[in-house]
């Protein structure tokens, strides 16, 4: 059975450039970057150009650039590392109740340590205002964390504008963006965003899983190390670079720079394409959000639960989600957060798209949606 892949806010398929760069690295310049003879030299220089490709793409000097091993680490060290760096300034921290887990349980875990965190609520368009961080800003905030792209609803935050509110008010707080949906889907800059830390993620951009990147900027310093051991990653982060990952993140991330523009181009017209495709030919289908970035749009079909949706359109060979890959079928804060009818959520499905999807595919996903409306509907759902 053909596979359509319609969710690549979960995960992508390795790139194939990307997979040979692993391999060459595995399998020739396996060396380790800390060994003296020629296959560590050239292993350092590798992860050196590597981190380059990285920092060029989020334009910034390459020692700004931290290895990790997926986003998920990347937003834990970020707001570790902002706590430090203010813990004698405050103890308050903002958020918004639309994170990704991987912001919201570090934010948890420090509210049982003595933090007060505000949870910023989306307007009814999803979206955060920023009014409502001017209003939350107090003199002792030492860290604002908000992401660049919501992974349920494609909604863009105002991250930069954010940067802007922090500076005009003279604040202490740094700035955290979680840009693992964002980073190679919509165009930004570390100066652009203004942020202070951005953690990204390789398997969100063709790269295998198990790499990711983290932004610091000078004024974090002196950091705190998230593992202690070798020395690795000018001591923060040591262990043995992931060398294969690396090499084929740095890949995967420069094919999909060069490839940016292009790549927003189809997405939108794709995107739009799929959101005409769907409402004329799937009654009862509800766009929830047509999303800001070009590859996340967020529909419903009330009255038939998603992981009933999900599983009819895998039985065809069709992936979607009902949401994060990371709730596995739990109930989404971010619907929450949105104050939809319980129909509606109960209904949510997300399609995220790739620069590899194509209008057939999304006319296959509507007959299937038109069909299981029809079927599920005769097996009494
Ligand atoms: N942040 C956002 C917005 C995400 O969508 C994800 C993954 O879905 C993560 C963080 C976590 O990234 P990783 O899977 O690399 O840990």
């Amino acid at each position: 059975m053909h596979t359509i892949y319609l969710d690549h806010a979960a995960t992508t398929r390795v790139l194939p450039e990307a997979a040979q760069a692993a391999l060459r690295v595995m399998t020739e310049d396996f060396g380790n970057p800390s060994s003296l003879h020629h296959l560590g030299v050239r292993a350092a220089k590798e992860v050196a150009d590597h981190r380059a490709v990285i920092a060029a793409a989020l334009g910034c000097k390459a020692d700004e650039v931290y290895f990790t091993s997926c986003g998920t680490e990347g937003d834990n060290w970020a707001i570790q590392l902002a706590v430090h760096h203010g813990r004698h300034k405050g103890k308050h921290i903002i958020t918004t109740a639309v994170e990704h887990s991987a912001v919201l349980e570090p934010c948890k875990a420090l509210e049982l340590q003595g933090y007060e965190v505000t949870y910023l609520h989306p307007d009814a368009t999803g979206h955060i205002r920023l009014e409502a961080l001017e209003d939350a800003l107090r003199p002792d905030t030492v860290l604002v964390s908000m992401m660049l792209v919501n992974n349920e609803t494609g909604f863009l935050q105002p991250v930069a504008d954010a940067a802007r509110l922090l500076k005009r008010k003279k604040s202490n707080a740094l700035l955290h963006c979680d840009a693992v949906q964002g980073f190679l889907k919509v165009p930004f800059t570390v100066k652009s965003l203004g942020a202070d830390l951005i953690a990204i993620s390789g398997h969100k951009i063709g790269a295998p899983k198990g790499v990711g990147a983290l932004y610091v900027s000078p004024r974090l310093h002196p950091m705190v190390p998230m593992i202690r051991g070798g020395g690795q990653e000018k001591a923060m982060r040591s262990g043995t670079e992931a060398t294969p990952q690396i090499a084929a993140f740095a890949a995967a991330c420069k094919l999909g720079h060069t490839a940016l523009g292009e790549h927003v181009d189809y997405l939108t017209e794709l995107k739009a394409y799929t959101l005409d495709k769907l409402q004329a030919e799937v009654p009862g289908l509800v766009v929830v959000s047509e999303g800001d970035a070009p590859h996340i749009l967020a529909i419903s079909l009330p009255g038939y639960p998603s992981q009933v949706v999900v599983r009819y359109l895998s039985d065809k060979g069709i992936c979607i989600s009902s949401g994060s890959a990371c709730h596995k079928g739990k109930a989404s804060h971010v619907y929450a957060a949105m104050n939809l009818s319980k129909a509606v959520r109960d209904g949510m499905l997300r399609v995220s798209l790739g620069p590899s999807n194509t209008r057939e595919e999304i006319d296959a996903l509507a007959d299937a949606l038109l069909s299981a409306t029809r079927e599920l509907v005769a097996a009494g759902r």
